[in-house]
């Protein structure tokens, strides 16, 4: 496990006191170690967690060829361009009953949709296109070509491939290839769990008594729905007051039993007060002015008690701040914790209807609406009032507006990027 210093060591140019968004990624992934503790899970339980190992086909689907379509089965050998063709029914092949009578030439099967296909016999024809004549039936030229309508064994897995990849995160389709394989459980890596808590002598808890110059926490609830959207283990442990002797036992009690601690507010550089003090006293733990708006002060490092080490990310106190910190370095420290294979965020391409002013040498995150422009392409406008504070004007967005660290100002009608929030915030 390396220290702060020897991380900062490794990196170019690293500089607490003005670092890029790109240089806390970087950072973030040698400093976060995946778990290593695997579980058998059945199913059921195992959406949203992530791949421990490669899902190998003990079957090919489809086991067998089959029918895509409701129709007749035939010898696509026997179709000739240009002519009309007339074939006598032998029998029916239904979906989990075979057909396996004598074939004669000319004889075609009336086969229903999943239902093996008779041996020798490699095409349907719709039900549809063709006219049924007693034990008959005749079919126009052009409806199908040789091997239409049919579905190949293992033509969606075959036996003895990966189907699924160690660090995939399981979500429904998945879920469902895992059941098409026969497979009842699969290997995940355990869950991950994280602790979080808000400080701050002016950060009131619900049910307290409004007072004079405090304000109710948001952060620990933001935290909380970002956490589980994730699909991480939550502790929440409340708001902490801004003295030495909780800070303490909130610090360690979190990493006693957590395998990453959120923290907000208390980081800010002119901050008089005990929590980056804390910080210092109980983990190896560095202090960060970010190239980046809003944001800006993180406190990243590790805890360590009773012979275990929990990841710090210790955020602004600001409540946007603290979700577009989370969202540009949280998550993606996490993910890797939790045992994802990383991956470069999906970002979405849409017109902007403003100008928006960029300082270049920051990256800025903008709120943002996207949706289907006049023509046709997407737009984006922001949400109003853009403070650090204003939560109204995220709960509006479906998406952040990311102006990268070179970028300049932006005219109307200009390309910029979004973060979508889908799923996700
Ligand atoms: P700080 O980083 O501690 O200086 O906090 C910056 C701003 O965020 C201050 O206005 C705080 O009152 C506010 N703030 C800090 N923590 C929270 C919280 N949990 N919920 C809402 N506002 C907060
Ligand atoms: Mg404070």
């Amino acid at each position: 496990m390396k220290s702060i210093e020897q991380i900062a060591a490794e990196l170019q140019g690293y500089d607490p006191k003005s670092l890029s968004a790109a240089s806390v990624i970087d950072f973030l992934s040698r400093l976060v170690e995946p778990v290593t503790q695997i579980e058998d899970i059945g199913v059921f339980d195992a959406l949203g967690r992530v791949l421990a190992e490669d899902v190998i086909s003990p079957i090919s689907v489809p086991p067998h060829d089959n029918s895509a379509m409701d129709g007749f089965a035939l010898a696509g050998s026997q179709l000739r361009a240009g002519q009309p063709l007339r074939l006598r029914v032998a029998g029916t092949a239904f979906a989990g009953k075979a057909w396996s009578g004598e074939l004669g030439d000319g004889d075609c099967v009336k086969i229903m949709t999943g239902a093996i296909m008779p041996e020798g016999l490699d095409t349907v024809v719709p039900l549809e296109f063709v006219r049924v004549d007693g034990e008959h039936i005749e079919m126009p030229p052009g409806v199908v070509m040789a091997g239409d309508n049919r579905r190949l064994l293992g033509e969606d897995l075959l036996e003895g491939q990966p189907a699924l990849k160690q660090g995939q995160t399981l979500g429904p389709a998945a879920l469902g290839l895992i059941a098409s394989l026969g497979l009842p459980s699969v290997r995940v890596f355990r869950r991950v769990r994280v602790a979080y808590f808000s400080t701050g002598d002016e950060i009131l808890s619900l049910g307290d008594a409004p007072r004079e110059g405090a304000v109710y926490d948001s952060n620990r609830y933001t935290v909380f729905g970002l956490l589980t959207r994730l699909g991480v283990e939550v502790i929440d442990m409340g708001v902490v007051g801004d003295q030495p002797a909780l800070l303490e036992a909130a610090f360690r009690d979190a990493a006693s039993c957590a395998d990453a601690i959120i923290t907000s507010g208390g980081v800010s550089m002119g901050e008089a007060d005990h929590t980056k003090a804390m910080m210092k006293q109980l983990g190896d733990v560095a202090f960060w002015r970010i190239a980046m708006r809003p944001g800006r002060p993180m406190a990243v490092g590790r805890i360590q008690e009773g012979g275990r080490s929990s990841v710090l990310f210790g955020l602004p106190g600001n409540p946007v701040a603290v979700m577009v910190t989370f969202l540009a370095f949280v998550r993606p420290a996490l993910q890797r914790l939790m045992g994802c294979t990383p991956s470069e965020p999906v970002l979405l391409q849409a017109h902007s209807e403003e100008a928006l002013r960029k300082k270049p040498g920051r990256t800025e995150y903008q709120r943002g609406i996207v949706s289907r422009g006049a023509s046709g392409g997407l737009s984006v406008r922001i949400t109003g009032n853009q403070g650090s504070g204003v939560l109204s004007s995220m709960v509006q967005a479906n998406g952040l507006i990311v102006l990268h660290h070179e970028q300049g100002n932006v005219a109307p009608g200009d390309l910029v990027d979004v973060m979508m929030f889908d799923g996700v915030v």
